[in-house]
């Protein structure tokens, strides 16, 4: 981590309501503030549904918040229009979980690569074959696999293409949505190197979502824990074993531990089910699940307070009142 850190990116209160059955609202960001710093990346934790991806989806622009600001170098892109929020979608691209999805079958390695020079620098047919080899060459694919179809290729190397894709336009900051998720560990291992060398040589900002707490550890400078669509936890990546605070973060921890990584079965840790997101308790969102729950924690959510620099809590045990 740099001596001193550069905020590229502040998200300020965000809070995104979806309108739901009988009149009633589904709060999928509550209230939410985050920083991004250059070069550095930040993990987004939680089980699927607790509005990790809701809120990234802010940042690219695929979706504006109800309420509360993005700031990007200082301009507030939620306010942005037209050509000016084209051109600002340059600066931060995403990378989903299935490349296979976002692919157009039909369209051979190089024309999916280049598609966004295409769009936004006009590049010139003729150029394609090089800015595409070495956009290949940076996510360690062979430059020839720019003649090959996307079926022709592993879900690994498609998961380089796509990284390939989101670089082309040399953005400041990357967004992954559970984007090594849907590979094997070995391969995981091999995307989150590459994930690291990109960020060494071209200091790129990640975003990195993702619901296995243990591979957030290994790349985040920042952690930042999310629960029913709450913020509860941030602290620094390296802190995460040893100064852990919230019960939801030590359950998620202690879900890698007990059941060895297996994150296709539930936290077992955790005794009951989240509830439903349209359904919130009054006072704390964990309260149900949380073996320390107390009488307050049904009374008063409680809010992020800072416990150390660059470490704060949602929790009643460390204050957290209004
Ligand atoms: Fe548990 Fe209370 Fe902390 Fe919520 S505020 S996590 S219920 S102790
Ligand atoms: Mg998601």
């Amino acid at each position: 981590m740099s001596e001193k850190r550069e905020v590229i990116l502040e998200a300020k209160y965000i809070t995104r309501k979806f309108p739901a059955s009988h009149g009633r609202t589904l709060l999928a960001n509550d209230d939410i503030s985050l920083k991004m710093y250059k070069g550095e990346t930040l993990g987004l934790v939680g089980e699927s549904g607790c509005g990790k991806s809701t809120f990234m989806r802010f940042l690219v622009s695929l979706d504006k918040p109800s309420e509360g600001e993005i700031l990007y170098r200082g301009t507030d892109i939620t306010k942005l229009h037209g050509e000016k929020l084209r051109q600002s979608r340059q600066n931060v691209q995403m990378v989903f979980q299935d490349p296979a999805l976002s692919f157009n079958p039909k369209m051979i390695i190089r024309d999916i690569v280049c598609e966004p020079l295409m769009n936004f620098k006009k590049i010139k047919k003729s150029e394609k074959d090089a800015v595409c080899r070495k956009l290949l060459e940076m996510v360690e694919l062979p430059g020839d696999f720019a003649d090959r179809y996307p079926h022709n290729m592993s879900g690994g190397q498609r998961q380089r293409v796509a990284i390939a894709r989101a670089l082309a336009l040399e953005p400041e900051i990357v967004v992954l949505d559970e984007a090594t998720s849907a590979l094997d560990v070995s391969v995981q291992k091999t995307v989150i190197e590459l994930i690291t060398k990109l960020q060494r040589e071209k200091n790129i900002t990640f975003g990195f979502i993702c619901h296995d707490i243990a591979l957030v550890q290994q790349v985040a400078h920042q952690i930042a824990v999310m629960y029913l669509g709450n913020l509860v936890e941030t602290l620094p990546g390296s802190e995460l074993s040893s100064k852990a605070m919230h019960p939801y973060t030590k359950a998620l921890m202690g879900a890698v531990f007990d059941i060895h990584m297996d994150f296709s079965k539930p936290i077992e840790s955790i005794e009951s089910e989240a509830p439903s997101p349209l359904d919130l308790p009054k006072g704390c969102p964990f309260q149900g699940r949380c073996e320390q729950c107390m009488d307050i924690c049904k009374k008063e959510k409680p809010q992020m307070t800072e416990v150390e620099p660059g470490h704060q809590v949602a929790c009643h045990l460390y204050g957290g009142k209004k």
